[in-house]
């Protein structure tokens, strides 16, 4: 299988709901995300998709709505007393904001969301919130 990758770095707030050690607590991570495409094809130029177009619709996505925000998990306790103080930096999301979960929905919700009509898709997903911790979420094939 061909891939071509690309990564993005954004700083971003959450917290771990039910975490027994720190990540319990409101903290934050300069994140890198990695995005792993592929297609049943290269193009006629020999790119599964040019690295400009991972950009714009994958590293923007994540610069549009995550970066500089809050993620919380709507079920959190705090959720909805932080909604109300940052009506717009924090995010409430349908997971529990971990590594794992944010790369998974990267893959399952917004890859495809964002990629259709280019012909690629996102299959792979790697969350590093420091350079020695890192999840990855893949789709295999
Ligand atoms: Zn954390």
């Amino acid at each position: 299988m061909i891939t071509a990758e690309r990564y993005h770095d954004i700083s971003c707030g959450h917290k771990v709901t039910g975490h027994e050690n720190k990540c319990r607590f409101l903290h934050g991570h300069n994140y890198r995300i990695y995005f792993v495409v592929t297609a049943h094809e290269l193009d006629s130029i020999g790119r599964i998709l040019d690295f400009s177009i991972i950009k714009s619709k994958l590293c923007m996505w994540l610069e549009d709505n995550f970066d500089h925000k809050f993620l919380i998990w709507e079920h959190d306790e705090m959720a909805s007393e932080l909604k109300k103080l940052d009506e717009e930096g924090v995010v409430l999301v349908d997971f529990n904001p971990t590594a794992e979960n944010i790369a998974k929905y990267l893959v399952d919700e917004i890859g495809p969301q964002q990629l259709t009509g280019t012909g690629a898709l996102l299959v792979e997903c790697r969350v590093e919130e420091t350079r020695k911790c890192l999840a990855t979420y893949k789709i295999i094939k």
